[in-house]
């Protein structure tokens, strides 16, 4: 039987490399075996300091590459979260069963909250948010980086815990996590990931960034002073990191990667991880500038999305509602 998939990016940025080897690009290939839902998280970008026009493009954008990735509208059902209102109603039942001390807990909002001058109450509450997304729907697989795992767990953990006071309700979800490219980090900085929601992308591939820059950004990738091509993430992760780039986007084990690059210099695996990058990006870009220019059609495909899956969100709100003594 189909398992139910759910998973979401959160337009608060342009997706990068990241976003394509450790989310999207699976993606893809598991909406052929499961009952997918790839939702842009629009709601949980409020959490940044965001404008509202950047904000409007971004969500166009992160659509427009889910498309030009190979989300499929015919096999899949693609939305933005705030189409559902049920999403901002299940995260209040969330924040209502969830402790302030397991919510402080969360590294993702500590690393965020530290050395701001104004922390919103909402990007405390982004775990609960990204509860309620995953529990709405039975969802059985939430396809995810090691940057969510902790949130994944509060998920699993809401889950259980209202099932164990109210009586069955949820399903427990499960992270599916990947093995090589789990995590692709800033090409500058190669211990911080590489992250759409960056002030600063010289570090960062945008999908949608021009030959030339994708040229420079790599050329001036932090590498180390050795010249030895070997992958160590914890002593070379700037190589290490390419390494891995290279790996999945060639379909490489690491072993014949290292064994390829055997007596080249870093200028050969900057090259090669050049040549690859640009070929990935070629047909991705193409699709990427049609829907750009066809917002129209973006708009269809999410309303159309948007209804396939309303009526079973509102039926779980109904459901959670009912347990909870609430009268409606
Ligand atoms: P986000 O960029 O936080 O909206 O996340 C969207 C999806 O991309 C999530 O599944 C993340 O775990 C994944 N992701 C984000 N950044 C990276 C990265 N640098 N390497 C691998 N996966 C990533």
């Amino acid at each position: 039987m189909k398992k139910n998939l759910f998973t979401a990016a959160k337009p608060t940025g342009r997706l990068t490399l990241g976003n394509y080897i450790g989310a999207v690009d699976n993606w893809k290939k598991m909406q052929e075996e499961n009952n997918s839902i790839f939702c842009v998280a629009d709601l949980h970008s409020l959490t940044v300091n965001i404008d509202p026009q950047e904000l409007r493009s971004n969500s166009y954008a992160v659509m427009a590459n889910y498309l030009a990735c190979g989300l499929d509208p015919k096999k899949a059902v693609l939305y933005y979260q705030s189409q559902i209102p049920a999403h901002s109603e299940l995260c209040w039942l969330m924040d209502c069963i969830t402790s302030m001390g397991e919510a402080s807990r969360m590294t993702a909002y500590k690393e965020k909250a530290a050395n701001k001058n104004m922390v919103s109450v909402g990007l405390f509450n982004y775990p609960m948010l990204m509860a309620a997304d995953i529990l709405l729907y039975d969802t059985d697989l939430v396809p995810i980086g090691e940057d969510q795992r902790q949130h994944l767990e509060l998920a699993r953990n809401l889950a259980i815990r209202f099932n164990n006071k109210y009586g069955e309700t949820f399903v427990v979800p499960q992270g599916v996590y990947q093995k090589v490219g789990a995590k692709i980090y800033n090409l500058q900085n190669p211990t911080k990931k590489m992250s759409k929601s960056d002030f600063d992308n010289s570090g960062n591939i945008l999908l949608e960034d021009s030959i030339d820059l994708i040229k420079q950004k790599i050329k001036r990738a932090v590498t180390d002073s050795e010249s030895e091509i070997r992958f160590d993430p914890q002593n070379k992760p700037g190589v290490s990191n390419l390494m891995s780039i290279y790996a999945v986007l060639t379909k490489k084990d690491m072993k014949e990667v290292e064994k390829f690059f055997e007596g080249k210099n870093y200028g050969a695996l900057k090259g090669e991880v050049t040549d690859i990058v640009i070929e990935t990006l070629a047909p991705v870009q193409e699709k990427f500038n049609y829907f750009m220019s066809n917002t129209d059609e973006i708009i269809k495909i999410a309303q159309d999305g948007a209804e396939k899956i309303r009526e079973k969100a509102e039926n779980k709100i109904k459901l959670v509602k009912q347990k909870m003594g609430l009268i409606f």
